[in-house]
Protein backbone atom coordinates (compact mmCIF):
# COMPACT_ATOMS: atom_id res chain seq x y z
CA UNK A 1 0.00 0.00 0.00
CA UNK A 2 1.04 3.69 -0.42
CA UNK A 3 1.62 6.22 2.52
CA UNK A 4 3.51 9.29 3.11
CA UNK A 5 6.60 8.62 4.66
CA UNK A 6 8.41 11.21 6.85
CA UNK A 7 11.91 10.61 6.84
CA UNK A 8 13.61 13.94 8.22
CA UNK A 9 11.96 16.76 10.10
CA UNK A 10 10.74 19.73 8.15
CA UNK A 11 11.07 17.66 4.45
CA UNK A 12 8.83 16.40 1.83
CA UNK A 13 7.02 13.42 2.99
CA UNK A 14 7.94 11.07 0.57
CA UNK A 15 5.44 8.86 -0.93
CA UNK A 16 6.65 5.27 -0.64
CA UNK A 17 5.11 1.62 -1.44
CA UNK A 18 4.87 0.01 2.79
CA UNK A 19 4.28 -3.84 3.29
CA UNK A 20 1.25 -3.61 5.97
CA UNK A 21 1.20 -6.88 7.96
CA UNK A 22 -2.07 -9.18 7.92
CA UNK A 23 -3.87 -8.46 11.57
CA UNK A 24 -3.01 -10.78 14.85
CA UNK A 25 -6.02 -11.81 16.87
CA UNK A 26 -6.75 -8.54 18.16
CA UNK A 27 -5.87 -6.36 15.30
CA UNK A 28 -8.17 -4.59 12.32
CA UNK A 29 -7.06 -3.54 8.87
CA UNK A 30 -8.57 -0.71 7.66
CA UNK A 31 -8.69 0.69 4.26
CA UNK A 32 -8.93 4.48 4.59
CA UNK A 33 -11.31 6.61 2.90
CA UNK A 34 -10.09 10.16 4.36
CA UNK A 35 -7.75 11.73 6.82
CA UNK A 36 -7.62 15.09 8.13
CA UNK A 37 -3.95 16.96 8.51
CA UNK A 38 -4.08 17.86 12.15
CA UNK A 39 -2.04 20.81 14.12
CA UNK A 40 -0.72 17.63 15.91
CA UNK A 41 0.96 16.82 13.00
CA UNK A 42 3.03 19.05 13.00
CA UNK A 43 4.70 19.54 15.65
CA UNK A 44 6.15 16.01 15.13
CA UNK A 45 7.02 16.95 11.60
CA UNK A 46 8.71 19.96 12.48
CA UNK A 47 10.62 18.58 15.48
CA UNK A 48 8.77 20.15 18.16
CA UNK A 49 8.33 16.79 19.53
CA UNK A 50 9.89 13.90 19.50
CA UNK A 51 9.15 10.95 16.48
CA UNK A 52 12.03 8.31 15.72
CA UNK A 53 12.08 7.84 11.42
CA UNK A 54 11.22 6.45 9.41
CA UNK A 55 7.69 7.07 10.41
CA UNK A 56 3.96 7.93 8.93
CA UNK A 57 2.56 10.28 10.39
CA UNK A 58 -1.59 11.27 10.54
CA UNK A 59 -3.95 10.39 13.27
CA UNK A 60 -7.88 11.68 12.14
CA UNK A 61 -8.88 9.17 9.73
CA UNK A 62 -11.84 6.98 8.60
CA UNK A 63 -12.40 3.99 6.43
CA UNK A 64 -13.52 0.73 5.61
CA UNK A 65 -12.41 -2.46 7.85
CA UNK A 66 -10.94 -5.27 5.28
CA UNK A 67 -9.71 -7.92 7.72
CA UNK A 68 -9.73 -8.67 11.26
CA UNK A 69 -8.05 -11.02 13.74
CA UNK A 70 -9.42 -14.24 15.07
CA UNK A 71 -10.51 -12.05 18.38
CA UNK A 72 -11.73 -9.08 17.64
CA UNK A 73 -15.45 -8.68 18.56
CA UNK A 74 -15.49 -4.88 18.02
CA UNK A 75 -15.92 -4.32 14.68
CA UNK A 76 -16.27 -6.61 11.68
CA UNK A 77 -15.17 -6.57 7.58
CA UNK A 78 -17.30 -4.00 5.81
CA UNK A 79 -18.06 -1.82 8.58
CA UNK A 80 -17.22 1.95 8.56
CA UNK A 81 -15.21 3.03 10.93
CA UNK A 82 -13.55 5.68 12.84
CA UNK A 83 -9.66 5.64 14.69
CA UNK A 84 -9.18 7.26 17.50
CA UNK A 85 -5.21 7.96 19.07
CA UNK A 86 -6.47 7.24 22.60
CA UNK A 87 -7.43 3.44 22.70
CA UNK A 88 -8.46 1.52 25.95
CA UNK A 89 -7.68 -1.39 27.82
CA UNK A 90 -11.21 -1.91 29.19
CA UNK A 91 -9.72 -3.13 32.65
CA UNK A 92 -7.68 -0.32 34.17
CA UNK A 93 -9.46 1.89 37.31
CA UNK A 94 -9.59 4.67 34.66
CA UNK A 95 -11.25 2.50 32.02
CA UNK A 96 -13.67 1.07 34.55
CA UNK A 97 -14.31 4.86 35.60
CA UNK A 98 -14.78 6.26 31.86
CA UNK A 99 -12.16 7.99 31.88
CA UNK A 100 -10.60 5.87 28.84
CA UNK A 101 -9.04 9.04 27.59
CA UNK A 102 -5.86 8.63 30.06
CA UNK A 103 -5.67 4.89 29.65
CA UNK A 104 -3.13 5.14 27.18
CA UNK A 105 -0.39 7.26 29.45
CA UNK A 106 0.16 4.43 31.26
CA UNK A 107 -0.62 1.08 29.58
CA UNK A 108 0.74 2.32 25.91
CA UNK A 109 2.64 -1.03 25.12
CA UNK A 110 -0.25 -3.30 24.85
CA UNK A 111 -1.97 -1.27 21.61
CA UNK A 112 1.30 -1.87 19.60
CA UNK A 113 3.34 -5.26 18.86
CA UNK A 114 6.16 -6.17 21.09
CA UNK A 115 10.10 -5.69 19.77
CA UNK A 116 9.73 -9.34 19.04
CA UNK A 117 7.47 -9.56 17.01
CA UNK A 118 7.04 -8.71 13.21
CA UNK A 119 6.35 -4.83 12.78
CA UNK A 120 2.67 -3.80 11.63
CA UNK A 121 4.24 -1.31 9.25
CA UNK A 122 7.77 -2.01 6.66
CA UNK A 123 9.93 -0.91 3.96
CA UNK A 124 11.95 -3.80 2.14
CA UNK A 125 12.33 -5.08 5.75
CA UNK A 126 12.59 -2.53 7.54
CA UNK A 127 10.43 -1.26 9.94
CA UNK A 128 8.58 2.06 9.83
CA UNK A 129 7.98 3.76 13.05
CA UNK A 130 3.84 3.94 13.64
CA UNK A 131 2.41 6.89 15.11
CA UNK A 132 0.21 7.37 17.77
CA UNK A 133 -0.80 3.82 17.01
CA UNK A 134 -2.42 4.85 13.91
CA UNK A 135 -0.40 6.11 11.14
CA UNK A 136 -3.05 7.30 9.00
CA UNK A 137 -1.19 9.31 6.05
CA UNK A 138 -1.53 5.79 4.62
CA UNK A 139 -4.05 4.00 1.63
CA UNK A 140 -4.17 1.37 4.88
CA UNK A 141 -3.93 1.30 8.75
CA UNK A 142 -3.38 -2.38 11.00
CA UNK A 143 -4.26 -1.10 14.39
CA UNK A 144 -5.99 -2.77 17.57
CA UNK A 145 -9.66 -3.11 17.67
CA UNK A 146 -9.68 -0.64 20.27
CA UNK A 147 -8.71 1.97 18.26
CA UNK A 148 -11.66 1.80 16.25
CA UNK A 149 -15.30 2.87 16.36
CA UNK A 150 -18.02 1.30 13.75
CA UNK A 151 -20.57 4.26 12.66
CA UNK A 152 -23.60 4.41 10.16
CA UNK A 153 -22.83 3.61 6.50
CA UNK A 154 -24.64 6.52 5.67
CA UNK A 155 -22.28 8.99 7.25
CA UNK A 156 -19.70 10.29 4.89
CA UNK A 157 -16.23 9.51 5.49
CA UNK A 158 -14.40 12.36 4.45
CA UNK A 159 -16.72 14.74 7.25
CA UNK A 160 -16.50 11.62 9.86
CA UNK A 161 -12.56 11.50 10.41
CA UNK A 162 -12.49 14.62 11.71
CA UNK A 163 -14.59 13.44 14.71
CA UNK A 164 -11.45 11.18 15.71
CA UNK A 165 -9.53 13.98 16.39
CA UNK A 166 -10.27 17.61 16.64
CA UNK A 167 -13.96 17.43 16.37
CA UNK A 168 -13.80 15.12 19.99
CA UNK A 169 -11.16 16.96 20.97
CA UNK A 170 -13.09 20.15 21.45
CA UNK A 171 -16.85 19.07 21.60
CA UNK A 172 -15.74 16.07 24.13
CA UNK A 173 -13.38 19.22 26.14
CA UNK A 174 -16.79 21.00 26.72
CA UNK A 175 -19.37 18.41 27.05
CA UNK A 176 -17.65 15.78 29.62
CA UNK A 177 -14.13 17.70 30.87
CA UNK A 178 -16.05 21.12 31.30
CA UNK A 179 -19.45 20.01 31.92
CA UNK A 180 -20.50 23.62 30.38
CA UNK A 181 -23.80 24.00 31.42
CA UNK A 182 -26.87 25.76 29.44
CA UNK A 183 -26.89 29.69 29.73
CA UNK A 184 -23.71 30.09 31.05
CA UNK A 185 -20.41 31.94 29.08
CA UNK A 186 -17.70 30.51 27.33
CA UNK A 187 -14.31 32.13 26.00
CA UNK A 188 -12.40 30.05 23.50
CA UNK A 189 -8.71 30.90 22.78
CA UNK A 190 -7.85 29.75 19.07
CA UNK A 191 -10.09 29.22 16.27
CA UNK A 192 -8.18 26.29 14.41
CA UNK A 193 -9.98 22.81 13.90
CA UNK A 194 -9.72 22.03 17.77
CA UNK A 195 -11.19 25.46 18.51
CA UNK A 196 -14.13 26.04 16.31
CA UNK A 197 -15.06 22.31 17.45
CA UNK A 198 -15.43 24.04 20.96
CA UNK A 199 -17.31 26.07 20.36
CA UNK A 200 -19.68 24.06 18.09
CA UNK A 201 -19.83 22.39 21.22
CA UNK A 202 -20.22 25.76 23.97
CA UNK A 203 -23.40 25.83 20.97
CA UNK A 204 -24.55 22.29 21.15
CA UNK A 205 -24.65 22.31 25.26
CA UNK A 206 -26.45 26.18 25.78
CA UNK A 207 -24.30 28.86 26.20
CA UNK A 208 -26.10 32.04 26.05
CA UNK A 209 -22.02 33.83 25.31
CA UNK A 210 -19.72 31.88 23.15
CA UNK A 211 -16.86 34.23 22.74
CA UNK A 212 -14.01 33.97 20.15
CA UNK A 213 -10.46 34.72 20.62
CA UNK A 214 -7.73 34.60 17.37
CA UNK A 215 -5.43 36.63 16.24
CA UNK A 216 -6.74 36.09 12.17
CA UNK A 217 -10.53 37.65 11.91
CA UNK A 218 -10.68 35.37 8.66
CA UNK A 219 -11.02 32.63 11.60
CA UNK A 220 -12.99 34.47 13.94
CA UNK A 221 -15.23 35.07 10.79
CA UNK A 222 -15.60 30.89 10.49
CA UNK A 223 -15.61 30.86 14.49
CA UNK A 224 -19.33 33.19 13.89
CA UNK A 225 -20.42 30.48 11.94
CA UNK A 226 -20.13 27.61 14.31
CA UNK A 227 -21.60 29.73 17.04
CA UNK A 228 -19.67 32.30 18.57
CA UNK A 229 -21.86 35.23 19.17
CA UNK A 230 -18.56 37.56 20.09
CA UNK A 231 -15.05 37.58 18.86
CA UNK A 232 -11.65 39.45 20.06
CA UNK A 233 -9.00 39.88 18.32
CA UNK A 234 -6.20 40.61 20.79
CA UNK A 235 -3.96 42.02 17.86
CA UNK A 236 -6.13 45.11 18.05
CA UNK A 237 -7.59 44.91 22.12
CA UNK A 238 -6.47 43.42 25.21
CA UNK A 239 -7.91 40.14 25.23
CA UNK A 240 -8.69 39.50 28.64
CA UNK A 241 -10.30 42.91 29.27
CA UNK A 242 -12.16 42.00 26.32
CA UNK A 243 -13.90 39.17 27.59
CA UNK A 244 -14.27 40.48 30.76
CA UNK A 245 -16.10 43.31 30.02
CA UNK A 246 -18.25 41.54 27.35
CA UNK A 247 -19.53 39.23 30.27
CA UNK A 248 -19.49 41.73 33.39
CA UNK A 249 -16.72 40.53 34.80
CA UNK A 250 -15.48 37.12 33.35
CA UNK A 251 -16.49 33.78 31.71
CA UNK A 252 -17.84 30.63 33.15
CA UNK A 253 -15.94 28.22 31.31
CA UNK A 254 -12.47 29.43 29.15
CA UNK A 255 -10.85 26.70 26.43
CA UNK A 256 -7.47 27.00 25.72
CA UNK A 257 -6.77 25.53 22.14
CA UNK A 258 -3.34 27.13 20.77
CA UNK A 259 -0.91 25.05 23.41
CA UNK A 260 1.14 28.86 24.23
CA UNK A 261 1.72 29.90 27.39
CA UNK A 262 0.53 33.51 27.25
CA UNK A 263 -3.11 32.22 25.69
CA UNK A 264 -3.11 29.57 28.58
CA UNK A 265 -2.53 32.25 31.32
CA UNK A 266 -5.01 34.94 29.56
CA UNK A 267 -7.74 31.94 29.50
CA UNK A 268 -7.64 31.65 33.29
CA UNK A 269 -7.35 35.39 33.61
CA UNK A 270 -10.66 35.52 31.54
CA UNK A 271 -12.53 34.15 34.02
CA UNK A 272 -14.87 35.18 36.71
CA UNK A 273 -14.09 33.78 40.14
CA UNK A 274 -15.41 29.94 40.38
CA UNK A 275 -14.67 29.67 36.85
CA UNK A 276 -13.28 26.60 35.21
CA UNK A 277 -10.17 26.91 32.40
CA UNK A 278 -9.55 23.57 30.31
CA UNK A 279 -6.34 23.49 28.66
CA UNK A 280 -6.59 21.86 25.43
CA UNK A 281 -3.72 23.07 22.72
CA UNK A 282 -0.93 20.72 23.06
CA UNK A 283 1.47 22.59 24.74
CA UNK A 284 5.54 22.16 24.04
CA UNK A 285 7.37 20.03 27.00
CA UNK A 286 9.26 21.96 29.26
CA UNK A 287 6.69 25.06 29.26
CA UNK A 288 5.26 26.11 32.45
CA UNK A 289 2.22 27.96 33.29
CA UNK A 290 2.25 30.77 36.02
CA UNK A 291 -1.17 31.51 38.10
CA UNK A 292 -0.95 33.93 40.91
CA UNK A 293 -2.17 31.08 43.71
CA UNK A 294 -3.61 33.64 46.14
CA UNK A 295 -5.91 34.62 43.60
CA UNK A 296 -6.70 31.30 42.52
CA UNK A 297 -7.36 30.39 46.20
CA UNK A 298 -9.63 33.74 47.13
CA UNK A 299 -11.54 33.56 43.68
CA UNK A 300 -12.23 29.47 43.21
CA UNK A 301 -11.14 29.44 39.77
CA UNK A 302 -9.94 25.99 38.66
CA UNK A 303 -7.63 24.92 35.68
CA UNK A 304 -7.60 21.41 34.14
CA UNK A 305 -6.41 19.61 31.50
CA UNK A 306 -8.22 17.07 28.70
CA UNK A 307 -6.92 15.20 26.49
CA UNK A 308 -8.67 13.93 23.56
CA UNK A 309 -11.70 15.78 25.33
CA UNK A 310 -11.76 13.48 28.21
CA UNK A 311 -13.43 11.02 25.39
CA UNK A 312 -15.71 7.91 25.93
CA UNK A 313 -15.54 7.42 22.36
CA UNK A 314 -17.68 4.20 21.09
CA UNK A 315 -20.36 6.36 23.01
CA UNK A 316 -19.74 9.70 21.58
CA UNK A 317 -18.82 9.06 17.85
CA UNK A 318 -22.32 7.61 16.92
CA UNK A 319 -23.95 10.49 19.00
CA UNK A 320 -21.26 13.49 17.05
CA UNK A 321 -22.63 11.37 13.76
CA UNK A 322 -26.36 12.13 14.79
CA UNK A 323 -25.45 15.76 15.76
CA UNK A 324 -23.99 16.37 12.13
CA UNK A 325 -26.97 14.54 10.67
CA UNK A 326 -29.15 16.94 12.50
CA UNK A 327 -27.54 20.11 11.33
CA UNK A 328 -25.76 20.89 14.78
CA UNK A 329 -22.37 19.68 14.23
CA UNK A 330 -20.97 21.52 11.32
CA UNK A 331 -18.81 19.15 9.81
CA UNK A 332 -19.30 20.77 6.29
CA UNK A 333 -17.79 23.97 7.47
CA UNK A 334 -15.11 22.72 9.14
CA UNK A 335 -13.05 21.38 5.49
CA UNK A 336 -11.29 24.33 3.80
CA UNK A 337 -9.65 21.40 0.69
CA UNK A 338 -9.65 18.33 -0.06
CA UNK A 339 -6.27 16.99 -1.30
CA UNK A 340 -4.73 13.69 -2.38
CA UNK A 341 -1.53 11.77 -0.45
CA UNK A 342 1.43 14.10 -1.84
CA UNK A 343 -0.60 17.38 -1.21
CA UNK A 344 0.25 16.34 2.61
CA UNK A 345 3.43 18.76 2.85
CA UNK A 346 1.52 21.29 1.51
CA UNK A 347 -1.02 20.99 4.24
CA UNK A 348 1.35 20.33 6.82
CA UNK A 349 3.41 23.61 5.78
CA UNK A 350 0.03 25.29 5.31
CA UNK A 351 -0.66 24.93 9.13
CA UNK A 352 3.02 25.78 10.25
CA UNK A 353 2.32 29.00 8.77
CA UNK A 354 -0.71 29.48 10.43
CA UNK A 355 -2.59 30.74 7.42
CA UNK A 356 -6.09 31.95 7.95
CA UNK A 357 -8.44 30.22 6.06
CA UNK A 358 -7.08 26.68 6.95
CA UNK A 359 -9.69 24.85 9.66
CA UNK A 360 -8.79 21.02 7.99
CA UNK A 361 -7.40 20.28 5.04
CA UNK A 362 -8.49 16.53 4.38
CA UNK A 363 -6.69 13.69 2.12
CA UNK A 364 -9.45 11.56 0.87
CA UNK A 365 -8.93 8.27 -1.10
CA UNK A 366 -10.71 6.96 -4.22
ZN1 LIG B 1 -5.02 15.59 16.04
ZN1 LIG C 1 -7.46 1.24 30.65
Amino acid sequence: MKAAVMREPNKPLSIEEVTIDKPGPREVLVRLKAVGVCHSDVHFWDANFPVETPVILGHESAGVVEAVGSMVSAVKPGDHVISILSPFCGTCEYCLSGHMSVCHTINREQFQRQMTEAPRLSINGEKVGQFLNLSSFAEQILVHENTLCAIDKDMPLDRACLIGCGVITGVGSVFHAAKVEPGSTVAVVGCGGVGLSAINGAAIAGASRIIAVDLSDEKLQMAVRFGATDVVNPSKVNAVEAVKELTKGGVHYAFECVGLKQTAEQAYHMMRPRGLATLIGMITPGVNIEIPGIEMLVTEKRLQGAIMGSNQFRIDFPRLVELYRQGKLHLDDMISDRIGLDGITGALQNLKDNKGTVARQVVVFD
